[in-house]
């Protein structure tokens, strides 16, 4: 009894936040996976079937959270589930700072190792592919980066 109250509740709440943040970052998320399938089809390499999972130690690492009641306020919304984050339930946050239910997205790095939202890719355990990625990676930042590359990081 108690219970059928709670959940109507809840989709009560979810109503308000119609809307905003959940279409936009589905906006951009497509967005992004359709960039990023483009520069794999272009680059066209052997085989590879995507990326691999994430590492487990990278999935282990991420920052784990508390998700507090925030009234008035934006409310987090997982990107993989596209529902907001209840207070009292345990969110991860990735190293690009999204955040996402843990019950989400951990299943979500066991297949691939990139954010859902922006598509940061966090370390695998694939030495083949973290070998491309940082090909990749390097010639993507002559154009993105400039701003604030390490200064002393690039010696060989
Ligand atoms: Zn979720
Ligand atoms: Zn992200």
């Amino acid at each position: 009894m108690g219970i059928e109250d709670n959940s109507i509740e809840f989709r009560m709440e979810s109503d308000r936040y119609t809307g905003n943040p959940a279409d936009y970052i589905d906006d951009a998320a497509g967005y992004e996976a359709l960039l990023q399938n483009l520069a794999e089809g272009d680059g066209g390499g052997g085989g590879r079937r995507g990326a691999p999972p994430a590492a487990k130690s990278a999935i282990e690492a991420l920052e784990t959270f508390q998700v507090t009641s925030s009234e008035g306020e934006t409310i987090m919304v997982c990107a993989v589930c596209k529902d907001g984050m209840v207070m009292g339930e345990t969110g991860k946050k990735l190293p690009c700072g999204h955040c996402y239910h843990g019950d989400c997205i951990v299943p979500w790095l066991g297949t691939r190792n990139s954010c859902p939202v922006c598509r940061f890719q966090l370390q695998t355990d694939d030495a083949e592919y973290e070998e491309e990625r940082k090909k990749r990676t390097s010639t993507l930042s002559d154009s993105a980066t400039a701003s604030s590359s390490s200064s002393s990081a690039s010696r060989h």
